[in-house]
């Protein structure tokens, strides 16, 4: 076996149906009795509740958290958390909202507890994001790892097919990123692999039957492994072009993940032959690139660049921003090859 280098994360996870039933007493155990509860303007309902399960222990619900965590709401939180004197936060929903923890954790060292109600794997990385002046600013730093995550699959069951599809092609995307890179190493290919296969099992039984408590269960099993090879993993290529799109053209977050993931796995596909014969059979296929993209047809999500606004003449442009810092890829990223993957996923032809 080759040589490697592994570093744990502290992660402190508690899995289950009905656990967010258990977060008053874990507070009482981490001596934290001035929570700080967040969500987004959508999630009001759920942050109401989890401030009324925790009563006293909570001071107040800052219910604002948006897409890309702008700078101004991070510092509106920040104001609020001080003004009500919290000791620490509470966030209830996605990866918006969880970024809004993150940024209260880094900017006012308060200690975040996560509760995850979609597949986007924030709490288990280290990378915070912040936006000012349309532009994402990212970073990892270990203040911003969640102190507790509960993960309660009670609360995904209100997310919609069309924001848990997407959801869920995030999830496989961060661990198939890291299934195919060789920087990574067996732990972290071991964590991707399986969340890979709970992902492709656990998604289309979810978009089927949303209310199936135990395939939203395996789905967020799935989602929780991913975030942690993300976490004690990397990014690549996949994650530029992403960042691009959304930074730039404003392209939703999710939906621009499950469009490009089929087409940077293939533009990687001939440099790690071994390793994504690992991902196909993960994903129950004879192709990595091409089950991802069967996948995503056969929920019905977006194949094609297109179908999100953007435009052949956006292209020289896109690889333009891609490619103004350097970028570390399992295949050697070049200006043509990019221009070529950005083609193909405007047209959303199947890649082979
Ligand atoms: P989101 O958090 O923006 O949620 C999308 C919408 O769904 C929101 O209106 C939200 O309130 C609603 N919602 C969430 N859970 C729900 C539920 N159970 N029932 C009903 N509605 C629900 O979307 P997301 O995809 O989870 O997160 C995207 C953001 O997370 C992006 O900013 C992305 O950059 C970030 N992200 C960060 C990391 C990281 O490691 N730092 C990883 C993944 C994603």
């Amino acid at each position: 076996m080759r040589q490697f280098e592994f570093s744990m994360l502290p992660w402190n996870v508690v899995f289950g149906a009905g656990v967010l039933a258990s977060l008053p007493q874990r507070l009482d155990q981490m001596r934290l009795q001035r929570a700080l509860v967040l969500s987004t303007p959508e999630q009001q309902g759920d942050a109401k509740r989890v401030q009324a399960l925790l009563g006293q222990r909570a001071v107040g619900c800052f219910c604002d958290a948006r897409m890309h965590v702008p700078v101004e709401v991070a510092s509106a939180a920040a104001a609020e958390a001080a003004r009500l004197e919290a000791d620490c936060s509470v966030s209830v929903g996605g990866g918006s909202t969880t970024g809004l923890g993150k940024a209260l954790a880094l900017n006012s060292s308060l200690p975040l507890i996560a509760i995850p109600t979609t597949y986007a794997g924030s709490e288990m990385t280290t990378i915070w994001g912040m936006t000012e002046d349309g532009r994402k600013r990212t970073g990892r730093d270990p203040a911003v790892l969640p102190r507790l995550t509960l993960y309660d699959a009670e609360l995904t069951l209100s997310l919609p097919p069309a924001i848990a599809g997407p959801s869920g092609m995030n999830a496989l995307a961060q661990a198939t990123i890291n299934a195919q890179d060789p920087r990574t190493n067996p732990i972290v290919m071991t964590l991707a692999r399986e969340a890979i296969a709970a992902i492709a099992s656990g998604l289309p039984r979810v978009m089927r039957t949303p209310e199936d408590i135990e395939a939203r269960e395996q789905l967020l099993y799935g989602a929780a492994l991913a975030g942690a090879s993300l976490g004690a993993g990397v990014t690549s290529l996949h994650h530029r072009l992403c960042h691009t799109l959304g930074g730039s053209f404003n392209t939703p977050h999710a939906e621009t993940h499950t469009i490009l993931l089929p087409y940077t796995v293939a533009y990687a596909s001939d440099a790690v032959p071994e390793l994504m014969a690992a991902i196909a059979a993960a994903l129950g296929s004879t192709s990595a690139a091409g089950g991802i993209y069967d996948l995503a047809a056969s929920l019905g999500l977006p194949t094609s660049l297109k179908a999100i606004g953007i435009k052949t003449t956006d292209l020289a442009r896109i690889v333009d921003l891609a490619m103004e810092a350097e970028v570390s890829n399992p295949r050697p990223v070049t200006r043509d090859g990019v221009l070529a993957l950005l083609q193909q996923a405007v047209a959303g032809q199947r890649p082979d």
